[in-house]
């Protein structure tokens, strides 16, 4: 194993790239090692693509030897792409049976992008089937684990990708939030997560859970490194009609100004809402010194109530599910995806039926039963019109906030990585991972999880969320950064030097 290669952050790797002090197939290699020598543990992959990612690693190479100018900043730097963004000629499952073996046609718009980049896809990254759950338990094809402790999850549904960075296995990687299923990961194994503004980053090619919801977004082990991934994956794209028409947010120039570490003239709101009963003492700890950390950068912090985020978890349990029930009525078993007891006796409906029930897991029934019922003539009004009011309310308390404020910031989730097992036959416990996260993607709003520190009560990392305006997500990058600066600073190490060896 390099060490010396898997523990840089995507940006050095870049430079001395780009420099041709280190070539980008070296850097893979060292990557795929790390994959070859620690996935058994962890399982943050659910396919690798060496040969992909090599002959990518060299097509850098070539274009530097050549004298071109790299594609982008972060031309051949290896990266770990969810399991859930479609790739022309690799697997995708979804993490789930009905998708096994299936290879889409066409890339996803953020896989295009990657490529275009020179960015070094390496492999699929675990998942909860079709992004649903919080621990990655949900995987058709079993747990992640964390390697801040193998016992514990990685969270969910991304993760793999989360894993997969904080195991030095890629130094970036692509993740999707719905719920919080970028940030929820990224805070349980202190990395950063961001979740940008909904339609700032392409769903084309992004297999749909909750559409109205559902945002790509970038995960790195640095805020530096998540911005420039950032800048690569977002902008307009016309497959997407939801994808916004705007300039892409200077969130790489808001990440170096933020590195300077002064936050004189920012205005920062702690939700009043998320702290208290339910919450770890470890993390509420961790966040309570962050926020003075955050004082003593200069910024102006004041409490700030958004009364109607209480009801941000029942909302989303019936929007979410609604819009997958009828998402997930694709899955036919007539185009693609498993097919199961066409003998040639049965029916289409009985063989769509037979499919359905061998190809999705339970967590996934449930949804698509409870999107189902909410739905239904009779309910509508009741269940998912009266929810799309309460995202209405929850709307107007960050627009009210962020009169008041230019982030705002709360714990990322209410306690640190939970053990392998201990909430599967919960539901509720395991839904209440994403209380903090919820709210920002009911409104379309940015959000990203940026690591506070260890938990005192079991050493466990804890997630300090920061949120921003839709269009604005330049504001929290500027803040993760100051904060991670402080934060090393204080420590005398970068944070994941923390992790124990694998
Ligand atoms: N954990 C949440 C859920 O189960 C969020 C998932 C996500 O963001 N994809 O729905």
């Amino acid at each position: 194993m390099n060490s010396e290669l898997i523990k840089r952050t995507a940006a050095e790797l870049a430079a001395k790239i780009h420099t041709g002090e280190l070539s980008s197939v070296e850097v893979t290699q060292a990557h795929l090692d790390r994959i070859a020598k620690v996935d058994d543990q962890l399982r943050a992959f659910l396919h690798v693509d060496a040969e992909g990612a090599l002959a990518a690693a060299a097509k850098v190479d070539a274009d530097i030897a050549a004298g071109r100018a790299p594609s982008s900043a972060l031309a051949g730097v290896p990266l770990a792409l969810k399991d859930v963004l479609t790739t022309r000629g690799i697997p995708t499952t979804c993490g789930s049976k009905t998708l096994e073996g299936w290879i889409p046609p066409y890339d996803a718009t953020v896989t295009r992008k990657l490529r275009e980049a020179g960015v070094v896809i390496v492999g699929k990254t675990n998942m909860d089937e079709f992004a649903m759950g919080s621990s990655t338990e949900n995987s058709a094809y079993g747990p992640t684990h964390n390697p801040w402790d193998t016992t514990r999850i990685p969270g969910g549904s991304g993760g793999g990708s989360s894993a997969s960075l904080a195991g030095f296995e890629a130094p970036l990687a692509i993740g999707t939030d719905t719920g919080g299923s970028i940030r929820q990961p990224g805070s349980v194994t202190g990395t950063v997560g961001v979740k940008p503004t909904y339609g700032g980053v392409s769903r084309y090619g992004l297999v749909a859970f909750s559409s109205s919801l559902d945002q790509a977004g970038p995960c790195a082990r640095t805020v530096l490194d998540a911005a420039l991934l950032h800048e690569i994956i977002a902008g307009h794209d016309p497959l997407d009609s939801t994808s916004i028409d705007a300039p892409v947010p200077p969130v790489v120039a808001a990440a170096k100004q933020g590195a300077n570490a002064d936050l004189t003239g920012v205005k920062v709101g702690v939700v009043k809402e998320f702290r208290g009963e339910g919450y770890q003492a470890g993390v509420l700890d961790s966040f309570e010194a962050a926020v003075e950390q955050l004082r003593e950068l200069g910024a102006e912090v004041v409490e700030v109530s958004c009364p109607h985020f209480r009801y941000a978890l029942p909302a989303y349990y019936l929007i979410s599910p609604s819009e997958c029930s009828s998402n997930l009525a694709r899955f036919d078993a007539m185009r693609y995806g498993l097919r199961v007891g066409d003998d040639g006796t049965r029916s289409a409906e009985e063989v769509m039926s037979l499919s359905r029930e061998a190809g999705f897991g339970a967590e996934v029934k449930r949804r698509i039963i409870i999107g189902t019922y909410a739905l239904s003539s009779g309910y509508y009004d009741a269940y998912y019109g009266s929810a799309q009011q309460v995202r209405t309310l929850i709307i107007r308390d960050f627009e009210a906030a962020y009169q008041q404020v230019d982030v705002l910031v709360s714990p990322t989730t209410p306690t640190t990585a939970f053990k392998i097992g201990e909430r599967v036959d919960d539901p509720m416990s395991m839904y209440l991972a994403d209380l903090c996260t919820i709210p920002a993607n009911l409104a379309g709003n940015a959000a990203m999880s940026v690591p506070s520190g260890l938990s005192a009560d079991d050493g466990l990392p804890v997630g300090l969320q920061i949120m921003a305006p839709a269009l604005a997500d330049e504001r929290m990058y500027r803040v993760a950064a100051a904060f991670e600066t402080a934060r090393d600073a204080a420590a005398g190490t970068a944070f994941l030097n923390q992790i124990p060896e694998l």
